[in-house]
């Protein structure tokens, strides 16, 4: 498991992803005083980045610290797929929590992308921004009978979807498989400058971005303290920990896990060899392969996960794994051309259940966490940011507990 005090953004991604040559970020500032704000938020990636937007949308006084450069850790990795459906199959999740409950929790995700994209259009945030198909592949041992059954459990949920058969599928995408469910709702960007637009957004609403490390956190009392390795104290009515894949001590789930995982883009394609509608195309199957295109035509395609989370093991593996993902993509899509144009890996957060982990942490009711796990992890970004906003306000809802970040290992 990665240690939150030695792990740093170079552990969490190496590599070049294609965002890394974006427009000027954002700059933090020392700060030479102690603090007092209504919350502080700890990390500047896509997750604190959307808290710090909504709240201070919401008139809150917001200080955001991050000991690095906002939005280079495990953002700029992201292939940024912003999908409403879960690693787990609603099948799976309704194995685990029963129909009802899992069926909330899709309606939930679907509304988070629509949520993104609201927001998105509302403030003016291209990031390349788009709405998006999804193409959910027949792979392993998931087959067309078993699609079609996760079909059935969707729309009975109230989602959009459609089966494609093999003849279908090869006419509308080109892709060669028994099957997909393909399914509206979904959307893409460029994570990082998402991430900077909206913490540029924060900004210009008077939020404070502070360059420093949090190295104690406290939420026991009537205020939370953190304790920053600069020697100032940050005191504040909440703390917010956005920190990615490296928690702190105090966060501790029995769910989680962190591993490795792998994506290269193409250099740009010729337009015919791109499927059509560019939708994102993902496996069925545990260890999937996920890919989508980029507005200059590049397709993305990642996966080839392992359980090891070592940042060197996981650079070492880069070439080898770059070349298996472009087999991957020749066997998927035989008229692509298999150039590389960018490498890269990162670690990737994975809970057990495909659900985040959001709300109080316990025996701390001041501070909250936000750490939204697996390939939906941008889209639980902005659950949380919605989640935990209310809980600012002192609301409380009945299905926040679905999120919890104590709730019990259900596999
Ligand atoms: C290869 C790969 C592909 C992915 N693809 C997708 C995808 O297609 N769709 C999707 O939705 N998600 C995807 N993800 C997951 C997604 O990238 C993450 O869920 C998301 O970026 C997490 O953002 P974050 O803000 O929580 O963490 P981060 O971006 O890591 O930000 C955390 C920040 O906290 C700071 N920090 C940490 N500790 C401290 C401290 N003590 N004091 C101060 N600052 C601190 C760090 O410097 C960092 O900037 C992918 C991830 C990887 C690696």
């Amino acid at each position: 498991m990665l240690d939150p005090e030695i792990t740093r953004q170079d552990d969490l991604r190496s590599g070049r992803s294609p965002w890394l040559a974006g427009p000027p970020r954002p700059e933090g500032e020392s700060v030479e005083a102690d603090l007092r704000c209504d919350v502080v938020i700890v990390g500047g990636g896509i997750t604190g980045a959307l808290v710090a937007e909504h709240l201070t949308g919401l008139g809150r006084q917001v200080v955001l610290v991050d000991r690095e450069r906002e939005g280079f850790g495990s953002t700029a990795a992201s292939t940024a797929m912003l999908q409403w459906e879960i690693d787990k199959p609603l099948a799976k999740l309704t194995e685990f929590y029963g129909f009802e409950k899992a069926a909330d929790v899709y309606r939930r995700s679907f509304r988070a992308v629509e949520g993104l994209r609201a927001l998105a259009v509302e403030l003016g945030i291209g990031a390349g921004f788009l709405p998006r198909d999804s193409v959910y592949l027949a792979a392993g041992n998931v087959d067309l009978a078993q699609l079609r059954a996760e079909s059935a459990l969707r729309e009975k949920a109230g989602l959009p979807g459609t089966v494609l058969d093999h003849a279908g599928l090869l006419v509308h995408f080109g892709l060669d498989r028994e099957g997909a469910i393909v399914s509206a709702g979904s959307a893409e960007a460029d994570p990082l400058s998402l991430c900077h637009n909206l913490l540029s957004v924060s900004m210009r609403r008077g939020a404070r971005l502070v360059r420093d490390e949090a190295v104690s956190f406290s939420g026991e009392g009537n205020a939370a303290l953190i304790q920053l390795a600069g020697g100032r104290t940050i005191e504040a009515g909440h703390a917010v920990l956005a920190t990615g894949y490296v928690m702190p001590d105090c966060v501790t789930s029995a769910l989680h896990r962190v591993a490795s995982s792998w994506a290269i883009a193409t250099l740009p394609q010729k337009p015919q060899a791109l499927w059509p509608g560019p939708a994102l195309v993902w496996e069925a199957s545990e260890d999937y392969v996920y890919c989508r295109t980029t507005r200059d035509g590049r397709i993305v395609i990642g996966g080839e996960d392992e359980e090891d989370d070592d940042p060197e093991s996981r650079e070492a593996l880069q070439p080898e794994k770059a070349q298996a993902l472009l087999k991957k993509l020749g066997a998927l899509l035989p008229r692509a051309e298999l150039t590389l144009g960018h490498s890269w890996s990162g670690a990737f957060g994975q809970t057990s259940d495909g659900l985040p982990l959001i709300g109080r942490v316990p025996g701390h009711p001041r501070l909250l966490a936000a750490y939204g796990y697996g390939g939906n992890g941008i889209t639980f970004s902005f659950l949380a940011s919605r989640l935990l906003g209310a809980l600012i306000h002192g609301q409380e809802r009945d299905w926040f507990s679905h999120f919890a970040i104590d709730r019990p290992d259900p596999t």
